[in-house]
């Protein structure tokens, strides 16, 4: 099997070819000028387009399925080269602004969601993503292809920077090796340029690896899913709280790197009478105390089945409210794309019931 030119940072790269030169080649052939097959490569010899013909695939993903929001989300299902199908989203967050003639004044903002395994060990009772079990980790080449294809689908330009979370199906910390790779990856100068910063890592709560991660010192940001305030109902949401508890991420996060400028996102999943109420709200403000943190409110988004409902909008309006007068930043996630079966594992679920 061939193997993906993706997988290589551009280090990696330079190693395999000389002189080394060529691999920046490579990268903007790849990443700047869109190029799908290595024959388009002009600047380099004849030969070695053969031979990296011969043994390398530069795109290991194939648009399976695609499904536009009314708020102009666009959920991409997407097909690796086994068969294996997940889940990307790219979300516009700011439409362009032009001026009187149509010049554009300032540029349209996206957001592209990834995922980084495909299916999930951790086994919440809330997601669709854990229901299908684990299959088997990305390489980091399938999770930059994944940015890399919905840019080209979209004609975004390769110098027009996105921002990436790491929030589709998977838990990003329990493929720590190739995620961060991946990070790297993107964050080439002579490839996508999307600077960590713009990167955001979410985890259901792996203590450990978020302390390793916060070694690396990669600048990246950092999104933890609480969900839960006492450990109990964590622990019967969120099963990996058993091993990792609620003070050992806050202990975590505590020594996790932050740029002065940035905060840590706590998610918080709100589901009708089990987390919505203002005792958690004020067991919120007294756990993130001392922590530059910032709380994104998430509407359960219910699919067939699922145990949980969808909080009330008062509810939730109420549980921000709270935590806003009590000092701490606080925001509703806008549950883009709600129509397109918005939430991670529900386009792939989607499409399996329809094939089967
Ligand atoms: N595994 C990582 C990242 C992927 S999940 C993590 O858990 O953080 C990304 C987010 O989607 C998580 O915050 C998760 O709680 C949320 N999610 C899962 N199922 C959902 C649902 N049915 N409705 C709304 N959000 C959901
Ligand atoms: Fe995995 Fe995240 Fe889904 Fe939990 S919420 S099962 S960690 S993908």
């Amino acid at each position: 099997m061939k193997k993906i030119i993706l997988d290589l940072t551009k280090d990696e790269l330079q190693k395999v070819l000389k002189p080394a030169f060529r691999a920046k080649q490579i990268y903007n052939w790849i990443y700047q000028k869109d190029v799908k097959n290595f024959n388009e490569m002009l600047n380099l010899p004849k030969e070695m387009r053969e031979d990296l013909e011969n043994n390398y695939t530069i795109n290991p993903l194939s648009i399976l399925r695609k499904e536009v929001s009314n708020d102009k989300s666009i959920k991409y299902l997407f097909s690796c080269k086994d068969g294996f199908t997940v889940e990307s989203v790219l979300l516009p967050m700011k439409d362009a602004i032009k001026d009187e003639n149509g010049q554009i004044k300032k540029e349209a903002k996206y957001t592209i969601c990834v995922s980084s395994q495909v299916g999930c060990k951790i086994g919440c009772a809330f997601c669709l993503t854990a229901k299908g079990g684990f299959k088997r980790n990305l390489t980091s080449g399938e999770i930059v292809a994944q940015v890399l294809s919905i840019k080209q689908d979209n004609a975004i330009a390769h110098n027009r920077r996105v921002n990436i979370v790491y929030m589709g199906m998977g838990e990003p910390l329990d493929n720590i090796d190739n995620v961060t790779k991946a990070v790297k990856i993107f964050n080439d100068l002579d490839g996508l340029a999307i600077g960590a910063r713009r990167q955001t890592i979410s985890t259901s709560g792996l203590s450990h690896q978020i302390a390793k991660l916060g070694q690396m010192n990669l600048g990246i940001l950092l999104a933890i899913s609480l969900h839960a305030v006492d450990d109990k109902l964590r622990e019967e949401l969120m099963p990996i709280n058993k091993a990792y508890n609620i003070e050992s991420i806050i202990d975590a996060v505590k020594g996790f790197p932050i740029d002065q400028r940035k905060r840590v996102m706590f998610e918080y999943l709100v589901m009708k009478d089990l987390n919505d109420d203002i005792k958690s709200a004020k067991k919120l403000i007294k756990l993130l105390h001392g922590i530059r943190a910032k709380v994104n409110l998430i509407y359960f988004n219910p699919y067939p089945g699922s145990p949980f409902k969808r909080p009330d909008e008062s509810d939730m309006i109420r549980f921000k409210n709270y935590l806003n007068d009590h000092g701490l930043i606080c925001t509703i996630r806008q549950s883009k794309g709600i129509d397109i079966s918005a939430a991670c594992g529900q386009l792939k679920e989607k499409t399996e019931n329809d094939l089967s």
